[in-house]
């Protein structure tokens, strides 16, 4: 069994990151600049948008956070965005979700210019990656990708179970592994699915993306599967200054010695992630998608 260190290969990526915003910035262009909105003070979402701050200081990359309390309407929210679609120094931005109810995040994701849509959530871009066309592609599908491809995992002809169907997650998943590059064969499973025991264990790819703490079991994986673990719940623990802990959708201690491949939780998808969406900001600071 090898342990897929996404610790390390997001570090890596991160060096290679700040070295050409540095050759750059030598040559005259201007720093690439994220920009984050974020609504409320969600203990999660400030968690999430802090981490995304210091990453984008870590490789040379300029940040905006913009705020607003949760009362803003979808108008104000709206305004914003327009603005900063506008704003020639921002390459790209996010808007931290979820949002308060009275706000549609479809409008949001909708009215971001999607060439600066570096989550990848807009349409125009989900559509484009369902082609097979340059794109801003979400940051989980797109990270766990980059760790198959770091890893020389043989993907071609090999059976891909993905379970879960979220827009973020899932579903992005699961058309990126059945692309050319790639050339899985996929089935995409969620809570409506028949035999989910059989027809995980018959997978030689598990994508399990489904929030459900240690829900793949032993008995649900193939001998040499590669396993990929997204799943992170935060459960109650007695072990940690915090009194949480993070718990993966796949049972480690079961699964691990049956696999060809594993990723750990916490240190494997989760900070493939955070560096995505630096990868997607310096590809739109240098217009590679959207030429
Ligand atoms: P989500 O929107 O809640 O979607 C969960 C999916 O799993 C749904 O499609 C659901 O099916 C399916 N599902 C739930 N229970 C199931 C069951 N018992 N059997 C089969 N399918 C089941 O979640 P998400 O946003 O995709 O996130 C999934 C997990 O990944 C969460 O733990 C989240 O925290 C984590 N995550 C981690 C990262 C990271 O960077 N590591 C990033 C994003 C998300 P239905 O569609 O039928 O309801």
């Amino acid at each position: 069994m090898k342990l897929i260190d996404g610790k390390q290969i997001a570090t890596d990526i991160k060096k290679e990151i700040a070295q050409e915003v540095r050759e750059m910035v030598e040559a005259g262009a201007k720093q690439p600049h994220l920009a984050a909105i974020l609504v409320g003070h969600d203990g999660g979402s400030e968690t999430y948008v802090a981490f995304k701050i210091k990453d984008c200081e870590e490789v040379g990359f300029k940040s905006s956070l913009v705020r607003f309390e949760d009362d803003v309407t979808e108008e104000e929210l709206l305004a914003k965005v327009h603005e900063l679609n506008n704003d020639t120094d921002v390459d790209g931005f996010i808007v931290q979700l979820p949002l308060p109810k009275h706000i549609s995040e479809q409008k949001i994701i909708e009215a971001i210019d999607p060439r600066k849509d570096v989550d990848g959530f807009h349409p125009i871009n989900v559509g484009r990656m369902v082609i097979g066309l340059p794109c801003f592609v979400s940051a989980t599908p797109d990270g766990i990708v980059e760790l198959l491809k770091r890893y020389k995992i043989e993907t071609s002809g090999k059976d891909c179970v993905v379970v879960g169907r979220s827009n973020i997650v899932g579903r992005p998943m699961s058309v990126l592994m059945s692309q050319k590059a790639i050339n899985a064969t996929v089935t995409v499973a969620h809570s409506r699915t028949k035999d989910l025991k059989e027809l995980c264990a018959s997978a030689d790819i598990l994508i399990a993306a489904l929030g459900a703490p240690e829900f793949i079991k032993g008995d649900m994986v193939k001998e040499g599967a590669v396993v990929i673990d997204v799943g992170t719940t935060r459960v109650k623990s007695d072990q940690t200054k915090s009194g949480f802990k993070l718990k993966g959708d796949v049972a480690f201690d079961e699964v691990a010695h049956k696999c060809s491949y594993i990723t750990p939780v916490p240190g494997g998808v989760g900070p493939m992630t955070r560096v995505a969406l630096l990868k997607n900001t310096l590809l739109a600071a240098k217009k590679e998608i959207y030429k």
